[in-house]
């Protein structure tokens, strides 16, 4: 329902470096900022030398910092958040976002519906993988491991865009991998993305409400695209790796 992203510089982590934000802090005004859409779980997932660490909880963003404050995560530049609208399986912590895939390297949150995911999910299991969740979104999180496996040769963007050419429906889906520090990909189909530009970080929301404590300026992405940011680039193609453009815009409304 609601999506964030962020990745911002290494030194820029409270405690380790100079000022700055950290992953999890903008994430989590993020997801404060997106609650007005309405949600029944939440999760976040940062990016750190050890690798992925996530929480996630069903019920209010509360429920979430109370988990974060019981088990913290270990600082980091990178990361993702989701509000969760259940459609696929209840409002449970397992269906909660992120999803991990690639023996938890790497995490997927998303918006929307998979429609063609009871035939995706029947091939991934013929092929061996195991399910612990009753989401579309764990299904094209499977695919996306199994892409990047695959064809998409490793290449977390590439995946992206040979992945979502398989998937149907409706989704913004966000993607961090443990082989790609400091790096998000995101993809969009008949479902909003919105990227901020910042100066050395960059973010990626549903809508601009989710970094509009960050950054004004903002990059609308267009149907069929996936966008790579990282600290100091953003890099928008469509889904057969194709340079793109996105419409940038100013957000002058106060939130
Ligand atoms: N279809 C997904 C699920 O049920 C995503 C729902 C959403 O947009 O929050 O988990």
């Amino acid at each position: 329902c609601g999506i964030i992203g962020y990745a911002g510089r290494p030194d820029a982590v409270p405690g380790i470096g100079a000022g700055g934000h950290g992953a999890l802090d903008v994430v989590m005004e993020g997801l404060r900022r997106l609650e007005y859409r309405g949600y029944d779980s939440a999760g976040v997932a940062v990016l750190t030398p050890l690798g992925i660490e996530y929480r996630k909880k069903s019920g209010k963003l509360a429920n979430l910092v109370a988990e974060l404050e019981s088990a913290p995560l270990t600082p980091a530049t990178t990361g993702i958040g989701h509000t969760r609208w259940a459609t696929h399986g209840g409002p449970t912590d397992e269906n909660a976002h992120p999803h991990l895939a690639d023996n938890g390297r790497l995490a997927v949150i998303h918006n929307g519906i998979i429609e063609n995911f009871a035939e995706l999910k029947a091939e991934l299991l013929d092929a061996g993988t195991v399910f612990v969740s009753e989401t579309d979104t764990e299904v094209a999180a499977a695919l996306l491991a199994s892409v990047y496996r695959g064809e998409g040769d490793a290449d977390l963007a590439k995946s992206m865009q040979l992945a979502c050419q398989q998937l149907e429906g409706a989704f913004t889906l966000l993607a961090v991998h443990t082989d790609s520090p400091g790096t998000v990909v995101a993809a969009r189909r008949n479902s909003p993305l919105v990227v901020g530009l910042g100066d050395g970080e960059n973010f990626l929301g549903s809508d601009v409400s989710g970094f509009i404590d960050f950054t004004r300026r903002a990059v609308e992405l267009g149907q069929d695209q996936v966008v790579t940011i990282t600290p100091d680039s953003v890099l928008i193609t469509d889904f057969f790796g194709e340079e793109a453009a996105g419409t940038e815009f100013y957000v002058n409304w106060d939130a």
